[in-house]
């Protein structure tokens, strides 16, 4: 992709980027793009709404009442929704609740004039001069976010409300709507105005407690967007080599370390490999009949693991080590000495093609790094919940990973399984995930809806 030129496009969704710039739309859609995973706790803010009452009120009146339903109503701050704004002009109101268009047609809100049932016709002609001045003087009300409907029933809220003025017998018309809104805070700017069009005047505060802020997350697309396509056109040759040799099925992973000067090296390639060993002219060193947990990633993070020690001891004693390093510089590496044969040949966290040997052989990692920290995963497909897991507790700094396994994927947490593992508040290491769609004719192989990758 280096000598095309690349451009951002954001959407409402979510950061899209796509890579290359053609200038034929068509082909523009037919690039391959990255896609933010949102969190899981991101998803929920999206799906989450709550019903509150809400009522039109004078504005002198606005503070006094605001002060009773504080004082009258308990719990009525037993929900925080300091997202949305207390008190909106009309002006402000989307368009289901502006005067015009909110009478009787209105679909998602309830519409209660309490005073009117008491006075009958009698007061007709008063409640139509009141509604009269009422909408000649719009610019003089505003309209209040009382609480939560389940704090406080309707006929209780009237009946607390016609106690004061202005709705007392014969001053403003009360009405109270029930109408719905966002449970949680907005993660974005175009979030809020969507609700604000949607529900109710809703505030952005410039910052996402559900994710990672946007500063985040454009800073890091804009390092990892040039060489996305390349890592991922490596993961699945390292998937198809992989399926090829019946080393397992077609995924694979690259794992990348992008340095200070934002310069990345490839420092593993991994294919799945869960099927070696399943047939003794693939493996003859194996004593195992395969390892079903020998996904891409676990053997990809098992060589960065073998390239730590080598990298960090490159005159490791031999009486004193587990792991020789000369002894992982022979072509091929089928186990490591003083290990148990069986376990290295179970493991399979050593290079299996000329590819993942490449890699395997480059002493490129930063000397004194720490598990994963500061690398980047790139997957042909997303991973399941062991290796999302896995990748996690390595400590990862990103993961882009092509194809959705909504039935066995630990990644996505709008859809699928839902588990989100890159961004949860109770694990104690997050990183951002992308979702990345190859182009046309580039695409990852097709598994079973279920497979474990
Ligand atoms: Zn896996």
């Amino acid at each position: 992709m280096g000598e095309r030129r690349g451009r951002s496009v954001s959407s409402d969704t979510g950061s899209s980027i796509y890579f290359s710039c053609d200038e034929e739309l068509s082909d523009e859609m037919s690039a391959p793009r990255l896609n933010v995973l949102k969190t899981k706790a991101e998803s929920r803010a999206l799906a989450e709404t709550i019903k509150v009452w809400i009522v039109e009120l004078p504005v002198k009146a606005a503070n006094d009442i605001l002060i009773i339903c504080k004082d009258q109503i308990p719990d009525s701050d037993s929900v925080d929704l300091q997202h949305l704004r207390r008190f909106a002009k009309a002006n402000l109101l989307p368009p289901y609740l502006q005067p015009s268009g909110s009478r009787a047609s209105s679909t998602d809100s309830r519409y209660s004039t309490a005073s009117s049932s008491s006075t009958g016709t009698k007061s007709s002609s008063r409640s139509r001069s009141r509604m009269r001045k009422r909408r000649n003087s719009a610019a003089s009300t505003l309209h209040l976010l009382i609480c939560p409907t389940d704090v406080i029933s309707q006929a209780d809220l009237s009946s607390l409300m016609m106690k004061q003025p202005p709705f007392a017998q014969d001053g403003f018309p009360l009405r109270l709507r029930e109408i719905t809104v966002p449970l949680l805070a907005p993660t974005s700017v175009e979030q809020a105005q969507q609700w604000t069009a949607q529900y109710w005047p809703t505030l952005y505060r410039k910052t996402n407690p559900f994710g990672p802020h946007p500063s985040l997350v454009a800073r890091s697309e804009e390092e990892i967007r040039d060489e996305a396509s390349k890592y991922m056109m490596l993961a699945r040759q390292a998937a198809a080599e992989s399926s090829s040799r019946q080393f397992g099925i077609g995924a694979g992973c690259v794992i990348v370390e992008r340095k200070a000067d934002r310069h990345a090296e490839i420092v593993a390639v991994a294919g799945d490999a869960r099927l070696s060993g399943l047939g003794d002219s693939i493996n003859p060193l194996s004593q195992c009949s395969g390892n079903i947990a020998c996904h891409a990633a676990m053997r990809g993070i098992g060589m960065v693991a073998r390239k730590r020690v080598r990298v960090a001891s490159p005159k490791t004693p031999k009486d004193n080590a587990d792991i020789d390093a000369d002894e992982l510089l022979v072509k091929p590496v089928h186990h490591v000495k003083d290990t148990p044969e069986s376990v290295s040949a179970s493991l399979l966290d050593y290079p299996l093609t000329d590819l993942e040997q490449e890699a395997f052989d480059q002493d490129n990692l930063i000397a004194n790094g720490y598990l994963c920290v500061d690398l980047e995963i790139y997957m042909t497909h997303e991973p399941c919940l062991m290796c999302s897991m896995a990748i996690v507790h390595s400590r990862f700094s990103r993961c882009i990973f092509g194809t959705r396994m909504p039935s066995s994927g630990g990644m996505a947490g709008d859809s699928g399984l839902g588990y989100g593992l890159f961004w949860r508040s109770e694990l104690n290491w997050k990183l951002l995930c992308w979702e990345y769609t190859a182009s046309k004719g580039q695409e990852m192989a097709v598994l079973k809806e279920d497979t474990q990758v």
